[in-house]
């Protein structure tokens, strides 16, 4: 089975794309499946599951065969119906796995917090979900699990495009297809000029401009949410890291709300993302409260809901992070401190964060209709996975069917081959990309 998933290019599909035949090569007690849609806005996972969820359950059993693992958990939000009920009449006949129903909060998807609601125990800070004798996977990504049992290759992505649009959508798309694409698909933006939030309102990616032009779905796409250039969210993305230096060292007033709600915080690792403001705003390089920075999970909450002066600590974070990197720092150990009694308590309602935000509107739209999309021409990137990008196993002028490997790696090699996401011939092929031109010989 771990070569067939190697050969079929999964990865994971919530997250940095973190190659599934690596994270599988293990044993384990427990498969936890992240069905929780974290970012607000989206109904990617939740479609997936609906149009999906034979497969989904397959997949959880077939995973659970490769750990070794004695139960599979799905954790889910409870007011996530449709998916719940798609999922519960698949589950019939399968006693090992059950579904764990989850409060709407932010950030419900965060490994931590996923690990957490289905074992009741927390993570040690920088523990990974082994040291519980768990493995965490998107639900995406376990359906993926089955499809490469039965030969089929990771080729298509559900992406949820809303927004500035006129009629938002959840499309199943080509790997390689424009976002453009997909934004005229969902009726166009309403605005002349706009920004784009790749993935999602708190995580996602900005993008501005000929980035937008440029983007294209890979396997890690989530969703695509259209916004005003002036919207709150774009105009704080725009800052340098210079203005967030000079503001960090100008107007933090030490309040300490940044740590009060941060859900790392809450769930006793020692994290005080204040501390790491006043050694970053003081400019002391080598304080020791600037590693803590390292356990920043960059979910947004300090920056985007608590910070009563409208700074940047998850920035600050980032910044420091690299920087620790770029010197070569150690690891840091760090102890837990046992979870905080007010985690609970604390929690973020999803709908309080829209409205803060200021996204709230979108969300007025409801559910989004479901579709397939298809395309004429995709660019596809070789990298769309942690490790190295994969070698192209074709050259300009080759016909490639949908499903055929078109870049690869050796086995054992850190990293996930690529498919052709459509029939056609290539046009052109790079270090970076291989694009196809739809058609037939
Ligand atoms: S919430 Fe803002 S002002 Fe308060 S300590 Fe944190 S960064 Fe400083
Ligand atoms: S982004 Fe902020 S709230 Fe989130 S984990 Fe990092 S410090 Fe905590």
């Amino acid at each position: 089975m771990i070569q067939e998933i190697f050969e079929a290019g999964v990865v994971g599909a919530g997250g940095a794309g973190f190659p599934s035949h690596i994270k599988f090569k293990t044993k384990a007690d427990h498969l936890l499946i992240n069905a929780a849609e974290c970012e607000p806005l989206l109904y990617t996972d939740q479609m997936e599951m609906e149009e999906h969820s034979e497969e989904i359950v397959a997949g959880v059993e077939l995973g659970m065969e490769i750990l070794g693992a004695k139960d599979g958990k799905i954790a889910i939000k409870k007011h996530h119906e449709a998916s719940i009920r798609a999922l519960e009449k698949a589950l019939e006949g399968h006693p090992k796995i059950e579904l764990v129903l989850m409060d709407s909060y932010y950030p419900a998807g965060d490994e931590h917090a996923i690990v957490f609601e289905c074992l009741h125990q927390p993570l040690e800070p920088g523990a990974l979900p082994s040291s519980l004798g768990a493995v965490v996977s998107n639900v995406t990504s376990i359906r993926n699990i089955y499809l490469a049992s039965k030969g089929i290759p990771v080729t298509h992505k559900k992406v949820t495009v809303t927004g500035e649009v006129n009629s938002p959508v959840v499309l199943s798309v080509p790997i390689g297809t424009r976002i453009t694409e997909l934004i005229q698909r969902a009726g166009a933006s309403k605005l002349e000029n706009y920004a784009v939030l790749l993935g999602g309102p708190m995580m996602g990616k900005m993008l501005l401009g000929k980035e937008i032009e440029e983007a294209v779905v890979t396997k890690t796409t989530g969703g695509i949410l259209v916004l005003p250039l002036d919207h709150p969210l774009i105009v704080r993305r725009r800052q340098t890291p210079e203005q967030i230096r000079k503001q960090t060292a100008s107007a933090c007033i030490q309040c300490s709300f940044c740590t009060e709600l941060c859900p790392r915080y809450l769930k006793g690792h020692p994290l005080h993302p204040h501390q790491v403001m006043k050694a970053f705003g003081f400019n002391l390089p080598d304080h020791p409260n600037l590693p803590q920075a390292s356990l920043c999970c960059e979910c947004g909450i300090c920056e985007l809901f608590s910070c009563p002066m409208g700074l940047s600590p998850r920035i600050v974070n980032q910044l420091v992070k690299k920087q620790l990197r770029e010197e070569g720092a150690p690891k840091p150990e760090f102890q837990g401190q046992g979870l905080n009694p007010l985690e609970f308590i604390r929690r973020l309602p999803t709908e309080t964060l829209m409205r803060k935000i200021q996204v709230d509107k979108y969300d007025a739209y409801g559910k989004p209709p479901y579709e397939t999309m298809e395309t004429s021409y995709v660019k596809i990137p070789l990298s769309q996975h942690i490790g190295k990008p994969a070698r192209p196993l074709v050259k300009e002028g080759d016909w490639v069917e949908v499903g055929q490997k078109i870049a690869g790696l050796e086995e054992g090699e850190m990293g996930a081959n690529i498919h052709g996401s459509i029939s056609g011939q290539v046009i052109s092929v790079s270090d970076q990309w291989i694009e196809i031109k739809g058609g037939n010989q």
